[in-house]
């Protein structure tokens, strides 16, 4: 068979856009959802008083695609991706998309572009956007009533610069959250309160930020995009429990991978700042950072140091294990794969 994948440097690729042939679009309006279409038009034409454009009005998610070692192509728990992006719809009032019906899309989406999806073992994966937005003009503060769904691809490398390597985090004044309990809603409204914070860091010469509880300032929350675990001395896995931390589903799936194939103790539970500098090991976690080391993290004067070298031996069991059951090469827990070509 000839292949017909697209000429991409797929190993040298970082984690930015690259138009993809099709995305899927669906509009809500009189109260339902139309059947959907899958669409080569990048570009949104929106009212200049949408409600997206005013009141932030819009959420999203974040799976991709991969190429297994038998040359499948799967995508990784869009259940759960599904279920969440319920959760943040309901809490920003907007409509819910039905599970089936996203994750339908999702598969349109991926078989409509299999030509970007990164050959296996090239690093690179096929990253989807479901997101949704109030399309219809509001001023008074107020939901819209038309929405518009859509997923787009892009093909991706690592989240990181430099893959594997670790990276350094510094704590800083600001919280992650845009305020009012809005942490668990994966939403731009709470990203655009990051970005200031992200942009300081980068100034510092810090990869991303530690957030800290906004109410104590003493308790590890996550950082701007992804969950963080820790390893401690006596090899037990440990992340924070909080109720303003996003739920991270690749936190989730290492949790169970830590439990079920590694044999680890798991432990979710409130993690002091005080007591981060006993751990062994620090990670970040998320379907973008997918499992980034963290070297160090320094909070004002105070600099606590894991390794700058490498990956610790337990983060790299625990990052094995997972990409192996995303790339097929280790047997996956039922319901985790969703085989698309
Ligand atoms: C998306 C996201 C994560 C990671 O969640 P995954 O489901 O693992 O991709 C973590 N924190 C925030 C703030 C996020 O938006």
């Amino acid at each position: 068979m000839i292949s017909t994948k697209k000429d991409i440097d797929w190993s040298s690729l970082g984690f930015g856009y690259v138009k993809t042939d099709y995305r899927y679009v669906s509009n809500y309006k009189d109260g339902k959802w139309d059947e959907g279409v899958l669409s080569t038009d990048e570009t949104v034409t929106l009212n200049e008083s949408a409600g997206v454009l005013q009141y932030a009005q819009t959420c999203f998610e974040g799976l991709k695609a991969y190429t297994t070692a038998d040359g499948h192509v799967v995508c990784f728990r869009p259940d759960l991706n599904a279920e969440r992006m319920a959760q943040s719809s309901a809490r920003l009032e907007m409509p819910i998309f039905p599970k089936e019906r996203f994750i339908d899309a999702v598969v349109k989406t991926v078989k409509a572009n299999l030509d970007y999806v990164p050959p296996y073992g090239s690093g690179a994966t096929l990253y989807l956007r479901p997101y949704m937005f109030g399309s219809n003009p509001v001023i008074g503060v107020k939901p819209a009533t038309e929405f518009q769904f859509r997923i787009f691809a892009t093909p991706v490398g690592p989240y990181f610069k430099g893959g594997v390597k670790p990276i350094s985090l510094r704590v800083p004044d600001f919280d992650r959250a845009a305020p009012r309990g809005t942490g668990h809603v994966k939403a731009g409204l709470n990203y655009a309160m990051s970005l200031h914070p992200i942009v300081d860091a980068h100034n510092q010469g810090y990869n991303e930020n530690m957030y800290l509880d906004s109410a104590t300032r003493t308790k590890v929350e996550e950082t701007g995009g992804a969950n963080i675990i820790f390893v401690t001395k006596d090899n037990k896995i440990v992340t924070p429990k909080s109720s303003s931390i996003l739920p991270s589903i690749t936190r989730r799936s290492l949790m169970y991978v830590a439990k079920e194939y590694l044999g680890l103790e798991t432990e979710e539970r409130e993690i002091l700042f005080e007591e981060i500098k006993d751990f062994k090991e620090c990670a970040l976690c998320g379907t973008a950072a997918v499992l980034s080391p963290v070297g160090k993290v320094v909070n004002k004067d105070k600099e606590i140091v894991y390794s700058m070298e490498k990956m610790g031996e337990i983060s790299k069991k625990l990052y094995d294990t997972l990409t192996g059951i995303q790339m097929g090469r280790i047997e996956a827990p039922a319901g985790w794969i969703k085989v698309i070509d």
